[in-house]
């Protein structure tokens, strides 16, 4: 997949205000006819519930929320850890989703608390799921390293939903 792909196939789905625009569940393969549906769906097939953040890309469907409160409860277990932003961390962010007004407005309070990913060592990378404008600006600012939480994708897997292959 290179990267124009990537930026198609991914979303980052967070509580919608409005209806909001056509959404797909790539962990489903199914197109919603709006954000406010595809959220209903999330909380009825995945039981994820509402309120909670989720990030989807590339098939597979993150309870944020969920893996956040795993993260903290084990501290410092799964971090927060010093972790690289260079171009292979950076190329793995939804840039398309980035609002650039979300960046002028972050505080340095918010850019300091730690973003969130799982290690996928059994697929060899380590997915950003949280903090994709905090990198964005930390990147941009000069900054060389951020601190994460990265929680082996074992210890989430109930937090973890994968399309399943075509039969
Ligand atoms: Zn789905």
């Amino acid at each position: 997949m290179n990267r124009h792909e990537r930026r198609k196939a991914e979303s980052v789905a967070k509580i919608p205000k409005a209806d909001g625009p056509p959404t797909p569940c790539l962990a489903c393969g199914i197109n919603f006819p709006s954000q406010r549906r595809f959220r209903e769906h999330v909380s009825r097939d995945h039981h994820i519930p509402d309120g909670h953040l989720i990030y989807d890309f590339d098939r597979v469907l993150y309870d944020v929320t969920e893996i956040d409160t795993v993260a903290l409860l084990n501290a410092p277990k799964f971090g927060p850890f010093l972790i690289p932003l260079d171009e292979r961390t950076m190329w793995g962010l939804s840039m398309a989703q980035i609002h650039e007004g979300r960046l002028e407005t972050m505080t340095p309070m918010e850019l300091r608390r730690p973003v969130l990913a799982v290690d996928h060592s059994s697929l060899g990378y380590v997915r950003f799921i949280d903090g994709h404008h905090r990198m964005t600006k930390l990147h941009r600012l000069g900054s060389r390293e951020v601190e994460a939480y990265v929680v082996p994708e074992g210890e989430v897997e109930p937090f973890i939903q994968r399309r399943r292959p075509n039969p």
